[in-house]
């Protein structure tokens, strides 16, 4: 069986060809033009599917979106302004009747962890929590092998965890959440200020590796940020595994080794022997394959 595979971000939209194996076969991406709206955006991914139906027959399509999703319906229960007009769109349903094929949706960090779940490296971990570092800061929690979604699809909104009380102004509305200072957003942020120029991310952490001093010590604060947020997730749930995505998770062992080390120094010692640091394993494919595995488990 083959299914169509959707990844709608606020730049991007990602698409693939599945097979409930879980083998990508085709994949591709074009943009989002957000700024057209929400309507034109969904238009874009019913002409898409409809174009991949006809080519490779698929029997239907699995989507991973931006924003709170009542997976139930395939609903945008809420949107920011990243995708604007797009809180209450139903996806599903405007897809589904546009193309004539099954059509399923759930949230990005969601199908994030449901794909590390399945192919990546979270397989056969029963309780996981699982960050993602972009823009803002996602959390989807997986607890004895169950997606959590939370009374109305919202759980593991770690970003918005109150960091410094009266800090700086959040896209939420509140002041001093963690990803107004851990996520990658705010570290390319945090390097412009200290360094009075622009650095892409991927050429500071080059920086880092070769040990330049400056480029260290921000490392380390915006690493010091992420870690108390991730100590009272860990001190809350106790997962056994972390898994960091996000376009940072491309460092690797930098960024999980430090991870580690910082919080050693902060969780309690029983809770720290039963946790392991990872990197999202299978990258942006990620979302695609969590998408198809939310399709084939809610059929
Ligand atoms: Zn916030």
């Amino acid at each position: 069986m083959k299914i169509a595979a959707f990844d709608i971000g606020g730049t991007n939209i990602k698409w693939g060809i599945v097979t409930d194996e879980g083998e990508i076969i085709e994949k591709g991406s074009f943009p989002s033009r957000v700024e057209e709206g929400a309507d034109r955006l969904i238009e874009n991914v019913q002409n898409k599917c409809r174009q991949l139906k006809e080519e490779y027959s698929v029997s239907g399509a699995a989507i991973s979106t931006a924003g709170q999703v009542n997976s139930d319906e395939g609903e945008i229960v809420h949107a920011t302004e990243n995708i604007p007009g797009y809180t209450g769109m139903k996806v599903a349903e405007r897809v589904e009747n546009a193309v004539g094929i099954p059509v399923r949706v759930e949230n990005d960090v969601n199908c994030t962890a449901l794909g590390e779940s399945w192919q990546g490296n979270a397989v056969a971990v029963s309780n996981f929590f699982c960050v993602t570092l972009g823009t803002g800061i996602g959390g989807a929690l997986v607890m004895e092998n169950n997606l959590v979604p939370g009374a109305s699809w919202c759980a593991g909104e770690m970003g918005h965890m109150p960091l410094y009380p009266g800090g700086l102004t959040c896209t939420c509305g509140n002041r001093g959440c963690l990803e107004q200072y851990a996520s990658a957003g705010a570290l390319e942020r945090q390097v412009e200020i200290q360094k009075d120029r622009f650095v892409p991310l991927p050429e500071f952490f080059e920086e880092v590796r070769k040990g330049e001093k400056e480029s260290m010590r921000i490392f380390d604060t915006w690493i010091d940020h992420l870690t108390n947020g991730l100590q009272s997730i860990v001190h809350l749930l106790n997962p056994s595994v972390l898994i960091i995505g996000g376009g940072v998770s491309a460092q690797g062992s930098l960024l999980t080794d430090a991870i580690t080390e910082s919080l050693s120094e902060k969780v309690m010692p029983n809770h720290f022997s039963a946790l392991r640091v990872r990197i999202a394993g299978k990258g942006n494919e990620a979302n695609l394959l969590g998408a198809v595995r939310h399709y084939l488990d809610n059929q």
